[in-house]
Parts: C-alpha cells; structure tokens; sequence
C-alpha cells in the first residue's frame, strides 16, 4: 500500500504515474485494472454530460443565487469576447457548467466533493478537448487525480466542516494539476510537485457558503481554482519546484483546519456568510422555507379535512 507522497515519489520514479496508480488501486481494493478504468470511463462521460447541460442551461439554483454562469461565459467566448486563451476560457467554463448544475441539484460526480466538483472535470475535459487529448489519456488523468485524493484523504477530512474550503477546494485543485501534469506528459514528480504548488498557494481557504447553501461562492470559486490548477501543472512541467514537500503541506493543511474557527468550516456563521448581504440572503431563505414549510401543513390540514368530509365525519 502507497501511503504517502513520499512513498508514490519513490514507487514512481521512471514509471508511469498513473499505472503505479492503478497497481496499488487493483491490489488493495480487488477489482481489476479493466474494472477501475471502466468505471473512470464511465464518470468522464458523466462529466461530459454534466458540461454539456450546465453550459446551455440558464436555470436558478436551489437558492436562487447564482444560475447561468457557464452560459454567460461561453457566450462570452462564442462572442469572441473573451481575451484569455481558449483552454483558460474552456477550464472556466466547464468548472462553472458543472457547478451551476449542481446547485440546480443535477447529476454531477463529486471529485473529491460536490462543492468542489467543478475544478477536476473543468481542467480535464477543457484540455482533452482544446489539445485533442485521446478519451484514454483523460480517464488515466482521472486515476491519478483520484490517487492524489485518496493520498490526501489518508490524513486529511475532505470536507470544508472539518478544516475550510482548502480541504475541499484546494484538495481537487491538487488533484487537478497533478492530472494535467500527466496528461501533458510530466514526470511522477512533475505531477507530485504541481499538486503540491496547487494546494499550498490555496492553504487557509475558509468555507462561509451564504445561506449555508453550496452556491456562493463555491459556484465561481471552482472556476477560480481551475485555472490556479493550469498555473500549477504548468510551473511544475517548467521546472518550477515547491520548497515545501506535499507530504508536509498536507499536514499543515490539517493544522490550519483545526485552527479555523468553527464559523469558517461550512456552519454559514462567518466571512461571507455574515456580511450584511450574505445575511439577508439567510433570512430570505429562511423565510421562504418557512411559507413551504406552511404551505404543506395547510395542503395536509386541507386533503384530512376533504377526506373527513367524504366519510361524512364531523355531522351532527
Ligand atoms: S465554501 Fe465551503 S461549501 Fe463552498 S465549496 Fe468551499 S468548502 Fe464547499
């Protein structure tokens, strides 16, 4: 078993990345290399379906707060309006198309979570499409973004309640670079030293979604983080070194979570969940769930009133 980046800087060294992966992955959970990639192969598709929708679809989300994001961008882009190269604008795009359809509650694959589930498919599909990358070369880009995830998860909480939106955010946009450092032909420890560049430029990231919703600024904030991922696959495959190795980023990651105060990990009671904007939003949810909540217990009251009626209970 590969337990730590150390451990996969020295099982990698001169092979493949994503077939040292694959070894360990078969090894431990029994399943055959075929059935691994397979099942990857299926979760692209439904990546590239998830992108396809969420960039066409102007819908609101649950919260109605944010919607459409991807359609205005690649409008945008159609439009020739856009001034950052095609991959960048694309990376945007997608991340946005994925999380727009998230918070419209539709089918999406948490990579490593749903609130974070934009960056991987947006760095991914917008390279596989914008350098003609073959389906097989993104599906083993995914078995190594999964590799770094699991890694991660051996010592960290994936989750922004347990340590901030590093955890979440910052987790995929490792797993991201380290992705697209292979894709593009980098070295194991290319791919190790861009998903250490990627998380440790995003440590301290907190999670304040407004209203408790998984909508602002986790919608916008994958797109961000998708392009901070490029940056690092592309300073790694340069040369480009992180001082501080991924293993130890990883722990001070965990430090800098348990040292958050709990209204930064995910409970919307800080940053820009309590600005004066972000609590209005609160009560207006609030309220609105509230007037549902209402809503079904008069229709409750009104449909075992009828049925009373119709047995012809409550007469004299
Ligand atoms: S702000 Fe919180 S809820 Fe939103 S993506 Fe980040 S960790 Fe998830």
């Amino acid at each position: 078993m590969i337990a730590s980046f150390n451990e996969l800087l020295a099982a990698g060294e001169g092979r493949d990345l994503a077939q040292v992966l694959l070894d360990a992955d078969a090894e431990e959970s029994g399943f055959t290399q075929q059935q691994i990639l397979d099942a990857l192969a299926k979760r692209r598709e439904v990546m590239w379906e998830c992108v396809r929708r969420g960039k066409l679809n102007a819908g609101l989300s649950m919260g109605k707060l944010v919607g459409g994001e991807a359609l205005t961008m690649a409008a945008a882009f159609d439009a020739g309006k856009t001034f950052l190269d095609p991959l960048t604008v694309k990376t945007m795009i997608y991340s946005l198309a994925v999380m727009d359809e998230n918070s419209r509650m539709g089918v999406i694959v948490a990579a490593p979570t749903a609130g974070a589930g934009g960056v991987v498919p947006g760095m991914l599909l917008a390279l596989e499409e914008e350098r003609n990358v073959a389906p097989e070369k993104t599906i083993r880009g995914l078995v190594v973004a999964g590799g770094v995830g699991s890694l991660v998860s051996l010592k960290a909480n994936i989750s922004g309640a347990a340590g901030g939106c590093q955890n979440e955010v910052g987790v995929a946009t490792a797993m991201g670079a380290a992705a697209i450092a292979y894709m593009k032909g980098g070295t194991t420890r290319e791919c190790v030293q861009a998903g250490a560049l990627a998380l440790k430029n995003v440590l301290g990231l907190v999670c304040d979604p407004v209203g408790g919703l998984v909508e602002v600024p986790c919608v916008k904030r994958n797109s961000f983080y998708a392009v901070h991922g490029l940056t690092a696959a592309q300073l790694a495959l340069a040369g480009v070194q992180s001082i501080i190795p991924m293993d130890e980023i990883i722990d001070a990651m965990v430090r800098i979570g348990r040292a958050l105060p709990r209204g930064l990990k995910e409970t919307a009671e800080g940053g820009l969940a309590m600005t004066p904007t972000g609590c209005a939003i609160a009560e207006r949810i609030k309220g609105e769930a509230n007037d549902r909540r209402q809503a079904a217990a008069d229709e409750r009251e009104r449909v075992a009133a009828e049925r009373k009626a119709e047995r012809g209970e409550g007469k004299d």
